[in-house]
């Protein structure tokens, strides 16, 4: 069985509050938002990061990016505009080694991004 946090999510060991999905990628609200909309997106497959995706695993990530535009639909962001943030490993503050994308929004954000 897998240890991975966010794979026990998209497999429904663990709670979380879905707010769409799609073939590729599971969107769920993050547990500590830092803005009005935080949302997460996974892929639905095990990734640790983007610097592990594979060339036959692209697909995944521009899915991640469709569900995303949805998530901005759901959420009333589509039009006020958004930050999708992805980090990758310690310096960036990455905590779970789960590729997941950042949809925030829902208020004016930093006009900074370090
Ligand atoms: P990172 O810092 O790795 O880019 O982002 C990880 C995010 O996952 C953080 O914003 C954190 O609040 C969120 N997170 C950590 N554990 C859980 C959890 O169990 N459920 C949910 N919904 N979000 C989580
Ligand atoms: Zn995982």
């Amino acid at each position: 069985m897998t240890e991975c946090l966010f794979c026990k999510i998209v497999a429904g060991e663990l709670p979380s509050e879905r707010v769409a999905e799609n073939d590729a990628a599971y969107a769920f609200k993050d547990i500590n938002p830092h803005a009005p909309v935080h949302v997460l997106v996974v892929p639905k497959v095990h990734i640790a990061t983007a610097a592990h995706v594979a060339p036959e695993q692209a697909d995944i990530v521009g899915q991640m990016i469709l569900l995303a535009q949805e998530v901005a639909d759901v959420t009333g962001v589509a039009d006020s505009g958004y930050r999708l943030i992805m980090n990758v490993g310690e310096d960036a503050w990455m905590s779970v080694p789960h590729l997941h994308l950042h949809v925030l929004g829902g208020q004016r954000l930093a006009g900074h991004l370090g």
